[in-house]
């Protein structure tokens, strides 16, 4: 097992986020509610490192072909937040302001070293790994950890997320939505989410992107890329049958399950209407949908509250995408506006489903 060093992570604040600014009302502990926070980010500096030296070839840049003003944006970004990368009191003074009582950590999805020879993505996965636990190990009281797997080669994957699990007390794995075009769907992958089914463990479904010249304005890549991928992704597993063969995998689908949670319908219809759209699957596509979980990356309370209605509330698990400027800044509040949620209802959303998923024990209250 790769040694734990002093921890490094990134933890860079959108403006919304930064204790110095920022219009959140609520704070912890306020809403009497326990408050878990299931998708937000770090980073492990090591793992980078050890990709920039050993990867031979060239490096995927996701912002190639992104307009001008996008690259400037990101570029602009990084540049403000770095003071804050490695701060984890400043970590802590924004979840207390967003009343977020525990950070499930999961890997930057820069971190997708699926692009690497396998070896090397395993090795880099093992440091990103032992980064993250170790810094979720620093105060288990306020974090928690979610790791990641090398999926390029499908056994080094399965002994990553066995690794995780075991070892490092990771509540569980963060992966892409396609593996280097390759669908999360194909048959190569199916010991890993039968290993995921067999150890109980949440699989994060966490996008890059879309990358596309039509995407390029407008920061598209990321604002439609990343539900539209997802959705691609989801789609591919109910079509092919892998949600069918795994009704007891845990598959948690991020910013609100992408498009497809929201506009089922068609895929129904064409299950019903073409004898191409039902070869390997007897139940209607949405009824796989009922499956997963979803985080509450919505933005809108409506929109929210129709998830909420569609697959019940147990599903449903609160996310800020911290600390990123697609992020929600006040995800208590966006629960809070669903309109007719029950008391119940919004506390498992805001913490309780999340804690029973994923193993997280609930402070008992004074
Ligand atoms: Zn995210």
């Amino acid at each position: 097992m790769t040694p734990i060093t002093p921890l490094e992570f990134v933890s860079c604040l959108s403006p919304a986020m930064a204790p110095a600014g920022g219009g959140l009302v609520l704070a912890r502990g306020k809403t009497g509610m326990f408050v878990v926070d299931m998708h937000c980010h770090a980073l492990s500096r090591r793992a980078d490192a050890l990709i920039r030296r050993e990867h031979k070839g060239a490096f995927p840049n996701p912002m190639a072909h992104a307009a001008p003003e996008t690259r400037r944006v990101a570029k602009a970004q990084a540049a403000r937040v770095e003071p804050d990368l490695t701060d984890l009191n400043r970590r802590l003074a924004v979840m207390d302001r967003m009343a977020v009582d525990i950070q499930v950590l999961s890997p930057s999805p820069t971190h997708y070293y699926t692009w690497t020879e396998a070896g090397l993505g395993r090795d880099a996965c093992r440091l990103l790994n032992d980064d993250i636990a170790a810094m979720a190990a620093s105060n288990p009281k306020r974090f928690a950890a979610m790791g990641t797997v090398p999926l390029q080669d499908t056994p080094m994957a399965v002994a990553e997320l066995r690794r995780c699990v075991k070892d490092l007390g990771m509540r569980g794995v963060e992966i892409n939505s396609d593996v280097e075009g390759e669908e999360l769907s194909s048959p190569r992958l199916e010991p890993f989410f039968a290993a995921a089914e067999e150890l109980g463990t949440l699989v994060f479904l966490h996008p890059t992107g879309f990358h596309h010249e039509r995407f390029n304005q407008h920061y598209f890549g990321n604002v439609l890329g990343n539900p539209l991928n997802s959705s691609i992704a989801v789609a591919h597993l109910i079509f092919d049958g892998t949600l069918d063969r795994h009704p007891g995998l845990k598959l948690c689908v991020a910013h609100g399950g992408g498009y497809l949670a929201a506009y089922h319908a068609r895929m129904d219809h064409a299950h019903g209407a073409r004898e191409d759209c039902c070869m390997r699957i007897s139940r209607k596509p949405s009824e796989y949908l009922k499956q997963l979980y979803f985080d509450t990356m919505v933005f809108d309370p409506q929109e929210l509250g129709y998830l909420v209605r569609r697959y019940g509330a147990e599903k449903i698990l609160l996310g800020t995408d911290f600390p990123f400027d697609m992020g929600e800044d006040d995800p208590v509040g966006l629960v809070l506006a669903v309109p007719g949620l029950s008391e119940q209802q919004r506390a498992g959303i805001c913490g309780l489903n999340a804690a029973r998923l994923l193993g997280i024990e609930v402070p008992r209250k004074n």
